[in-house]
């Protein structure tokens, strides 16, 4: 071929640059620093505009990938920013924790050979500089109060975005969360070095600015029920209330002192700021060794968290091998660089401890893969005579949530499934009840943050459809 027709390779993708792994990992800054305005560009220049663009099919609310990235490369920052908050009212926040490898950038043209496009790094830069530049989340300039209120239970990314639509549409949003802040696990689980909370309160406060009211410190079933709710006058209610309940191995130690739920351990620190004990009175303990039992997000979260209180060594207890970690690829490859000690194919036997009751190590058996289970993972099969002992003073379990049983136990004529979710249209989020409408975590078991914000507003439009013929 001659020189001039060969084609030159694409150029390859632009890494979001990351602080220096030692220095992060003794504090709670944010780990990844973003694009700056030149690297955004150049990123921006490598998409293809695709005609049949697929990364779209892999956005779960549909972001117009292509369009905006086009507005990226051209300098039109404000621009791409309106295109995104088409779809998506959370960019910055979804910027950042998406799973974007198994979403939108894994179905990207380039993702194979090249590369996919840094989907997620652009829009986290394009909603940074709009926050930067104080660009607010458009309200519906028409909008016309329909004099219709709607009780939100739960502000999660569920309730967020179902709270934002419903108030744009011009209702009256009230929403109730059980803490004593608002943003569910955006607050309470996933930590400040991933997502710093200024950035949610922005997105909150943009809320507020629509309309939203919230209050906080309400637990529904408890200060009040949903059957109360509607004879105080609402006239749809939309639940959003997670899967926030803890599950446990069930295996013998697991209620001496130094055992946490992921849940608590990441709440005292995340929410109630123990990492900061000149400002904050909240205890936490992590002794010299903590062990981590999962391989989810939720585990890397702990394991990187507990890291940052200062022990001598964090380990990560998995059943499987590192190729069936369930955890995001950025958040395993964090941890590792960050120090954290994987120990795979181990599952946790019993938690031993001593006379006092507090933990001194968990026994394990080790494992080796087999055929593979429903999930379509080799299953973990346990090598008979194989125990062995991890010396550590706290354990963390990180296995996995299920929903709440307090709303559907509280609320006459929801209907759930075996495993306690509420259930509920996929495209509508209606129950069985007239007026009453469910989404996220709650319905889909533990899930991620952007599906949880397409099924509030999904929601939301159904609702105010319901409401217009009520
Ligand atoms: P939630 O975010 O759980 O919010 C539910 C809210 O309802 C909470 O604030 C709760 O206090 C409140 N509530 C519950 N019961 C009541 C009641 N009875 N009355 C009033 N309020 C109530 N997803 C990603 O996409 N990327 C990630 O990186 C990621 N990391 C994660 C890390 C951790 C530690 C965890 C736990 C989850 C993570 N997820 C991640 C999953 C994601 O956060 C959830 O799928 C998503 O938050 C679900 O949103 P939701 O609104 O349904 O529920
Ligand atoms: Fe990708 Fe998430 Fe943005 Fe959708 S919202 S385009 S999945 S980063
Ligand atoms: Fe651009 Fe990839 Fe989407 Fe094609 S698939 S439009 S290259 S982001």
């Amino acid at each position: 071929m001659e020189e001039s027709k060969k084609k030159s390779p694409p150029v390859p993708r632009h890494k979001v640059p990351d602080r220096d792994p030692v220095e992060r990992s003794r504090d709670f800054q944010e780990v990844a620093l973003g694009f700056s305005a030149e690297d955004a560009q150049a990123e921006a220049l490598r998409c293809l505009q695709c005609k049949k663009a697929t990364c779209i099919d892999g956005c779960p609310v549909g972001v117009n990938i292509p369009v905006f990235i086009k507005a990226v490369a051209e300098g039109q920052f404000d621009e791409a920013l309106r295109v995104i908050h088409d779809a998506n009212l959370l960019p910055a926040i979804c910027g950042r924790v998406c799973p974007q490898e198994n979403q939108c950038e894994k179905v990207c043209v380039l993702a194979r050979k090249f590369g996919a496009v840094s989907i997620g790094g652009l829009e986290r830069f394009v909603a940074d500089l709009g926050r930067e530049r104080g660009q607010q989340v458009p309200s519906s300039g028409e909008t016309k109060p329909t004099g219709k209120r709607v009780a939100v239970i739960g502000s999660g990314p569920a309730g967020l975005a179902a709270a934002g639509d419903l108030a744009r549409y011009g209702h009256k949003v009230i929403v109730y969360e059980a803490l004593h802040r608002p943003g569910g696990v955006l607050v309470y689980g996933i930590p400040e070095f991933r997502l710093p909370k200024g950035i949610v309160d922005q997105e909150i406060a943009a809320l507020e600015g629509l309309g939203v009211k919230f209050e906080m410190d309400v637990v529904i079933g408890r200060t009040i029920t949903i059957d109360e709710l509607f004879e105080s006058g609402f006239d749809a209610v939309f639940v959003g209330s997670g899967a926030g309940l803890p599950l446990f191995l069930n295996i013998p130690g697991e209620n001496l002192c130094g055992v946490f739920s992921a849940n608590e351990f990441l709440t005292r620190v995340n929410l109630m700021g123990a990492y900061d004990p000149e400002r904050f009175d909240t205890p936490v303990y992590v002794g010299k060794r903590v062990a981590v039992i999962g391989g989810g997000n939720v585990a890397m979260d702990a394991a990187r968290v507990a890291k940052r209180l200062g022990p001598e060594s964090v380990t990560v207890l998995y059943r499987r091998t590192r190729a069936e970690l369930p955890a995001r690829a950025d958040e395993v490859h964090h941890a590792e660089e960050e120090g954290i000690k994987f120990e795979f194919l181990a599952a946790p036997k019993q938690i031993i401890g001593n006379d006092q009751r507090w933990v001194t190590g968990v026994e394990c058996i080790r494992m080796e893969l087999g055929e593979p289970d429903e999930s379509g993972r080799r299953r973990p099969v346990p090598i008979e005579g194989s125990d062995f002992i991890v010396d550590v003073d706290t354990v963390v379990v990180a296995i996995g949530n299920s929903p709440h049983p307090l709303v559907p136990t509280t609320t006459p004529g929801l209907a759930v499934t075996k495993w306690g979710n509420i259930v509920a249209d996929e495209t509508t989020g209606q129950t069985p009840r007239a007026g009453l409408f469910a989404g996220g975590d709650i319905v889909t078991g533990a899930a991620t943050v952007i599906e949880a914000l397409g099924a509030g507003r999904r929601a939301a439009r159904a609702i105010n459809e319901y409401l217009t013929k009520t």
